[in-house]
């Protein structure tokens, strides 16, 4: 087994090569071209024919495949489905926002965390993405649609501070000056809830925006759409933005996905403002996703609009998100699903 070089930070690299008895400047060389995207050692033209040859024979270079392409007409969103080393898809969404090319990246193949809205979830977690992995979506959305990526969230498929340690290394290698650079303060972290990781990111102060899945202000309806809130209700979780808010000083973004009938009544947004009190905060507001399979509907344009005043009156600042990619399929995981469901009943037609 040949080692992921693409994961490995700068340090490490030249730690590596120098028990190779490599100069450390080889190390600055390499790492900035995997964080250009190249695919082989071949196309380091500044290594000798002999080093990148060495190279290759203890490393590996990781390279997705972009086996769908979806650009939205109306927005310009494109969606892409990459499929990994080992075969298993991931999706990555660019969105063009006014202040910069945002790529929306995933953190695992599936996801454990059962939440009843979202289709990435459906199959479960079938593995946690590497660091390379992560940063791939990155460079190869940037080299593929030629647009160059400022902003970065961490809200496609799978959950984040399930996968703590790797989406670290990922921040640390996105941040780096010989590779994208991408500050800290353009990057958001979106997490379902699982408190005691939320401590812990808390500890690393990074300056980057946590985004807290809430969708309900109480644990009656929070249960019945997310699993996870059994294990760490409404106010232990709020206990923990707050607790991450004197650590940081960074004001948490809630996002509340508006269900018909279920989360988007006067007195869950009363309800939401009561328990908001006192913690800097901005609630995004989305309007439900239609998920195939899914009995649950997005809430009226006229119950979102009253939600939003309840919240604005109360002095919370909050927004309805913009849907962007709403005609390519570009919500959570719904691309991957339609393709393997695709490919599992073309294997069944060919069994046949
Ligand atoms: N696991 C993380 C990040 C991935 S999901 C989390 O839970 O935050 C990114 C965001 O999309 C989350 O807020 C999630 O709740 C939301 N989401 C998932 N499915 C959705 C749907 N069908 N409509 C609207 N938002 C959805």
């Amino acid at each position: 087994m040949k080692t992921d070089l693409k994961s490995m930070t700068k340090e490490e690299m030249t730690a590596a090569f120098q028990e190779l008895g490599l100069p450390a400047f080889r190390a600055g060389q390499v790492f900035s071209w995997l964080h250009k995207g190249v695919s082989s050692f071949q196309e380091m033209t500044n290594l000798s024919k002999e080093l990148r040859e060495r190279l290759a024979e203890r490393y590996e270079i990781t390279v997705p495949v972009a086996v769908r392409r979806q650009e939205s007409q109306k927005d310009g969103t494109i969606k892409y489905l990459w499929r990994l080393n080992d075969g298993n898809c991931v999706e990555t969404v660019l969105m063009r926002y006014h202040y910069g090319n945002t790529v929306c990246i995933s953190s695992e193949v599936g996801c454990a965390m059962g939440c009843a809205f979202c289709a990435s979830t459906k199959g479960g977690l079938v593995r946690r993405l590497t660091p390379s992995e992560m940063l791939d979506q990155v460079l190869f959305t940037q080299l593929d649609s030629g647009l160059p990526v400022s902003h970065i969230v961490l809200m496609g498929i799978g959950e984040p501070l399930d996968n703590y340690d790797t989406v670290m290394r990922f921040l640390e290698l996105v941040n780096s000056p010989n590779g994208l650079n991408i500050s800290m303060r353009h990057i958001s972290l979106s997490t379902c809830g699982l408190v005691p990781k939320i401590y812990k990111l808390a500890e690393e102060k990074l300056q980057l925006t946590l985004s807290v899945s809430l969708h309900a202000p109480s644990d009656e309806i929070r249960n019945t759409i997310m699993p996870i809130n059994k294990a760490y209700p409404v106010e232990t979780l709020l206990e923990g933005c707050r607790a991450y808010y004197e650590k940081t000083s960074r004001r948490i973004s809630f996002e509340y996905a508006m269900i018909d009938g279920v989360n988007d009544t006067p007195e869950c947004a009363k309800l939401l403002l009561r328990k908001l009190k006192g913690l800097p905060a901005h609630v995004n507001l989305i309007p439900l996703n239609r998920v195939e399979e899914s009995p649950l509907h997005p809430s009226s344009r006229k119950a979102v609009a009253a939600f939003q005043k309840i919240l604005q009156d109360g002095g919370v600042s909050a927004t309805v998100r913009r849907t962007l990619g709403g005609d390519i399929d570009a919500s959570c995981g719904q691309l991957r699903r339609k393709f393997e469901k695709r490919e599992a009943t073309q294997e069944k037609k060919r069994e046949i």
